[in-house]
């Protein structure tokens, strides 16, 4: 601590998520003098706050684990296939108290300013409660999906019922029992909490602009011994996941008996145009509709995804009761694979419940809100409730809405007025010594985004610690390096479904009105990217301009 108040440290490490513990760990076996801040009252970061019913993981929660301590890996018994969000906040916070993170953080604490003092190469960043630091290191851990998204509906604030947000849901629960309810939005929070929701609600109504193309989570109870051979396997799944290009393993362990006559899921490799017609009726009747996920060409070639569409809408006839609500739920002018997969529970079998209806939103748009529901261009509706689901300001809210100062004062909010520019998603030109986890320009939300969390973590580590070795004062991007990044970027993701032009999602921008539009994951996979990751290191932080 200074005279004048101020802390003196090493790093401040900002959010205290999958990332943010885990940089907290490694910064503090280096005995590095840290302090991380988190705006919760809890670790866990999204699984602190996306807290609605139905949230859970979207991968096999084996692969979706910390693979950075052997330790934990055998200590920790998941109960589910794909826990749910109340397990994964019971593991990260025995992850903090395991590795005796807390005593680094500061709860309830949200950072206002972080400013880059080029005098002393330093940064200074304040909080909400009136806390200083200087540090050497700012590590942004705030994650891809933090900044909530509202709508924006005209008298908003005129609903006298309640209402919550999904990626804010009280942390003492909400009782729907008997309650008319409304969820605006059916993206992966909508479909996680929609079947929820109908189970307690009197009446459900859901208000849905884009329909998804979902597929069945198939979660279960974690088999015991499915668990206990994952724990002998775990070196082999994590050496797996590095070789994949998604990060993840897709381990089967032996949930299935070598003497299961059942069908294999059809391999990835398999292109749907290489069917008949007939041969993919038959796989969608005897895999369901999780078929149409596993086919390679509906990835890049618009007549295989056109096929796997059609087939799709088709299925959903079969699934569900009323054909209206078929058709209201049919996705269409727009590709499969162009938006984040959507994995549901029971997802079309809550719409086939009496108490739940849907308004398509795209036929009768959202003209207002009232104090007692919501109006459509058609009709009134009244309920108790209202739920958005409604996303969030993907990628770049967070560090936007902050006041980042890097050299010569600039704003980086200003600096990516047209979209973010960085060097590989770790560090952006004019701020040195600024780092952030999983940013844009890195494979974070089209992988497996905790096997991506790990290789930034320990990439950023390693690097703080070769600068303290060598005596380097600063690191950032060379305009040049992140110029030909932003460029690499770019190029990885022609071509792909996620890019097409009927193609709108939060990768681009495109759910928040005057966003820049730009894809901004990078999409040649993580094996692809850790590959170069490495190789600017070993070829001594090429792109980076290192001072002494
Ligand atoms: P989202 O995918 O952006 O979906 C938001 C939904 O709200 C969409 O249906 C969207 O419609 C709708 N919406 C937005 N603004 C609207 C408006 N003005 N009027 C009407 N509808 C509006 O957000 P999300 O569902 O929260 O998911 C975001 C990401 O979080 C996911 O892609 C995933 O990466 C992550 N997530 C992960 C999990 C998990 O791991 N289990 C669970 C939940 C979320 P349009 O599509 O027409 O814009």
């Amino acid at each position: 601590m200074s005279d004048s108040g101020v802390k003196v440290l090493d790093a401040v490490v900002v959010g205290t998520g999958m990332a943010g513990l885990y940089m907290i760990k490694r910064l503090n076996d280096r005995g590095l003098n840290i302090q991380a801040i988190e705006a919760g009252s809890g670790v866990g970061g999204a699984w602190y706050w996306n807290r609605y019913p139905g949230c859970r993981a979207d991968l096999p929660i084996i692969e979706y684990s910390y693979s950075f301590s052997k330790e934990l890996e055998q200590e920790w018994d998941w109960s589910e296939v794909m826990a749910g969000q109340p397990e994964i906040e019971r593991y990260l916070n025995h992850t903090a108290d395991r590795f005796d993170l807390r005593k680094h953080i500061k709860f309830d604490t949200k950072v206002t300013d972080a400013i880059y003092n080029e005098d002393s190469n330093t940064w200074t960043v304040k909080t909400d409660q009136g806390d200083t630091y200087t540090c050497k290191y700012c590590i942004m851990a705030t994650g891809c999906l933090n900044e909530p998204n509202y709508p924006g509906f005209k008298n908003a604030d005129s609903f006298k019922g309640d209402i919550y947000h999904t990626a804010q849901w009280p942390r003492e629960g909400v009782d729907l029992t008997g309650k008319r309810v409304a969820i605006v939005g059916c993206g992966s929070s909508g479909v996680q909490t929609i079947p929820e929701l109908a189970k307690q609600a009197k009446e459900l109504i859901a208000f849905q602009r884009s329909p998804v193309f979902t597929f069945p989570a198939r979660n279960a109870p974690m088999n015991p011994k499915f668990l206990a051979q994952a724990k002998v396997d775990y070196s082999d799944i994590r050496e797996r996941q590095r070789n994949s290009e998604m990060g993840v393993a897709n381990y089967s362990g032996p949930r299935r008996p070598k003497d299961s006559n059942k069908p294999k899921k059809p391999r990835p490799s398999k292109k749907i145009l290489d069917l008949t017609p007939e041969q993919r009726k038959q796989e969608v009747k005897d895999f369901g509709i999780n078929a149409l996920s596993a086919y390679v060409d509906p990835y890049f070639n618009p007549e295989a995804n056109e096929i796997a569409c059609d087939l799709y809408r088709e299925t959903l006839k079969d699934i569900l009761d009323d054909p209206q609500k078929a058709e209201a739920l049919s996705p269409k002018n727009y590709p499969l694979h162009c938006k984040r997969p959507v994995i549901d529970t029971e997802y079309y079998s809550a719409f086939n419940q009496d108490n739940v209806s849907i308004v398509d939103l795209r036929v009768n748009p959202v003209e207002e809100v009232t104090p007692t529901g919501l109006r459509t261009n058609d009709a009134e509706y009244e309920f108790d409730v209202l739920v958005y689901a409604t996303g969030f300001d993907a990628m770049t809210g967070t560090l936007k809405k902050l006041n980042i100062r890097g050299r010569d004062n600039q704003l980086l909010a200003d600096r990516w007025k047209d979209g973010p520019r960085m060097y590989m998603g770790l560090q952006t030109v004019g701020f040195p010594n600024f780092f952030t986890t999983t940013g844009p320009g890195s494979p974070s939300v089209v992988s497996n985004v905790l096997h991506s969390i790990e290789q930034h973590v320990e990439w950023i580590d390693t690097c703080i610690d070769y600068l303290l070795e060598n005596n380097i004062k600063t690191i950032e991007p060379t305009i040049e390096a992140e110029d030909a990044w932003v460029i690499h970027v770019d190029k990885a993701a022609k071509g792909s479904m996620m890019t097409a032009p009927t193609c709108n999602s939060w990768y681009l921008g495109s759910n928040i009105a005057g966003k820049p539009q730009g894809f901004m994951p990078y999409i040649a996979g993580t094996k692809t990217y850790r590959e170069e990751c490495d190789e600017v290191v070993a070829k001594g932080y090429e792109g980076f301009a290192l001072t002494s």
